[in-house]
């Protein structure tokens, strides 16, 4: 998968993206991530990127000219349209778990991130595909918002994390919450690793693990349940 992200901060992305997951995503050469300064498509001698929004009213808003000048560059450089141009933004919609499972499978994903009141709305009614919000809480820019996204699709792309199996166990994947982890040592301060999952059977792991899941969905997230379900909590 190769992802462009235009942003205004460079700086700011490079280091997440230089450790852990997204490092390995690209040694591999799974993932490419390729930053993009939009002051590069700035205007005149001090390329300006922003303006004063019409109306008035506080805050600056992205200017449709940049935007417009990088995203067609870059489409031209990549030879083909982007599966989808992203605008990380608080009023798009919320991604979830099948959201990332959907975007991970494409290709090639331009993902811009907003400052300020936003961009000029001329660019998402055109060139804009797709929004994504990470949340109902407005972040200062889309820097964030984007890393989030990146991190939750490289994950997702086949061989990027080791135990593929880890992965698809993880919370929201079949609709519920994962299963407490224990490691060693068997008892830490009188606190016990439960008998079961120390007794090397596998068929009682599992239902171990599946009772825990359902239990802790009801619990916390009975929401993620068909109503049938979400009755009987074990504790
Ligand atoms: N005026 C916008 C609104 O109220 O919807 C908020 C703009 S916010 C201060 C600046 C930028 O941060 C946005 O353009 C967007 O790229 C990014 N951003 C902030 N919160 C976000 C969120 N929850 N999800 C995705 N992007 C977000």
């Amino acid at each position: 998968m190769r992802i462009d992200l235009v942003t205004v901060l460079p700086d700011l992305v490079r280091s997440p993206l230089e450790h852990s997951i997204l490092q390995r995503a690209q040694d591999k050469g799974l993932v490419e991530v390729h930053v993009h300064n939009l002051r590069d498509w700035g205007l005149g001698r001090y390329r300006q990127i922003d303006d004063a929004p019409y109306g008035g009213g506080g805050g600056m808003v992205l200017r449709p000219e940049p935007l417009f000048a990088c995203i067609e560059a870059l489409q031209d450089q990549l030879g083909q349209p982007y599966d989808e141009v992203i605008y990380l933004t608080p009023d798009g919609e919320t991604l979830t778990q099948p959201l990332a499972n959907a975007l991970s499978l494409n290709e090639n994903l331009l993902l811009i991130a907003g400052h300020y009141k936003g961009i000029d709305q001329r660019v998402r009614d055109t060139l804009v595909t797709r929004e994504v919000s990470i949340g109902d809480y407005v972040l200062s820019g889309g820097e964030l918002p984007a890393l989030v996204l990146i991190d939750a699709l490289a994950r997702l792309i086949p061989g990027v994390i080791g135990d593929a199996n880890s992965a698809l166990s993880d919370s929201f994947q079949d609709g519920l919450l994962d299963f407490p982890s224990y490691t060693r040592p068997a008892e830490f301060r009188d606190m016990e690793v439960p008998a079961v999952l120390r007794s090397g059977d596998h068929g009682a792991i599992l239902e171990w693990r599946e009772v825990h899941r359902l239990d802790k969905t009801r619990t916390r997230r009975p929401d993620l349940l068909p109503p049938s379900d979400r009755e009987e909590s074990i504790e």
